[in-house]
């Protein structure tokens, strides 16, 4: 099968991205953009959805996006409505939105555990509920849950993060058995910290910097555009027998023991 042009593309395809205007959400609208996808991406901040739409307008490129909070079961009913109005069916729905509150867990109010809930968990699994019919509806469908190494093994990260993520791990590999009939395939990434807003504030601490590159074979934090990357290729027919799978993109940190 020397045809590698028709398999190292996402030509024609249309993506769905929750938390698309930054970090690793914004990587990888451009990824898949660049490799001819179109995108939808969602995030709070009406504001930043237009800039950002504008200026890949600007560039030629197709994309489209709303302003939504996935937290709220209401709004992530409109972001399935609006892309069945618009596309009618979905090639590609990143899971990417997600947030962190670090404490230790006799802190933790049960409202700080509902909004972890809602926003890493029960967003992605009824996401994947509602687009269901539309990733049906196209011939070959993917989709993409961001997890994280936190997901994988204890990174002090907190507990209710921790669930969050192996918990997206688990729906993972039940929905990459129950719709690959169905031509869908499921899978998600791992990944270990990444240069983005969310991280930035922990990566300022030098202490806790250092501990982190000593404790990471390749003594580098992770760029947005390597999450990308590996999430491209999970969505195109290159990767075509993989599902249900976890790739870390972890600069060798979940392997290392001692
Ligand atoms: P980020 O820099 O904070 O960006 C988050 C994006 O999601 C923004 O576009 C934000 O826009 C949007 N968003 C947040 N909450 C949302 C909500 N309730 N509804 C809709 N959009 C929402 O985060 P990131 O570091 O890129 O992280 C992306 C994903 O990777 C997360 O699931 C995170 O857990 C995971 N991850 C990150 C790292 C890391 O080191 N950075 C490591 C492992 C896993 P608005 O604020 O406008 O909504």
């Amino acid at each position: 099968m020397a045809n590698t042009s028709q398999r190292w593309t996402l030509q024609g395809k249309r993506a769905l991205i929750t938390g698309g205007t930054k970090g690793i959400g914004k990587a990888i609208a451009d990824e898949l953009l660049a490799f001819g996808a179109e995108v939808c991406i969602i995030a709070r901040k009406e504001a930043e959805v237009q800039t950002l739409l504008q200026e890949w307008q600007q560039q030629g490129l197709p994309a489209i996006g709303m302003a939504a909070d996935v937290s709220k079961p209401e709004q992530r009913q409109q972001i399935a409505d609006f892309i069945s109005q618009k596309w009618g069916s979905l090639d590609i729905l990143i899971n990417n939105a997600g947030t962190n509150i670090r404490k230790k867990t006799p802190d933790y109010s049960q409202s700080e555990y509902q909004q972890l809930m809602d926003t890493n968990i029960t967003s992605a699994f009824h996401l994947c509920q509602l687009c269901y019919p539309l990733l049906k509806a196209a011939t070959q469908a993917d989709i993409v849950n961001i997890s994280s190494v936190s997901g994988l093994t204890h990174v002090r990260s907190g507990s209710i993060y921790g669930m969050t993520k192996a918990a997206l791990i688990q729906l993972t590999r039940n929905l990459a058995s129950e719709w690959a009939a169905d031509h869908i395939r499921v899978n998600s990434i791992a990944p270990w910290y990444i240069e983005t807003p969310l991280a930035k504030p922990v990566l300022e601490n030098k202490a806790y910097l250092q501990e982190i590159l000593q404790r990471t074979p390749m003594q580098r934090i992770g760029k947005p555009e390597e999450v990308a990357a590996a999430t491209a290729f999970l969505c195109m027919p290159a990767s075509g027998y993989i599902t249900g799978q976890c790739i870390a993109v972890d600069g060798g940190f979940t392997t290392y023991g001692f």
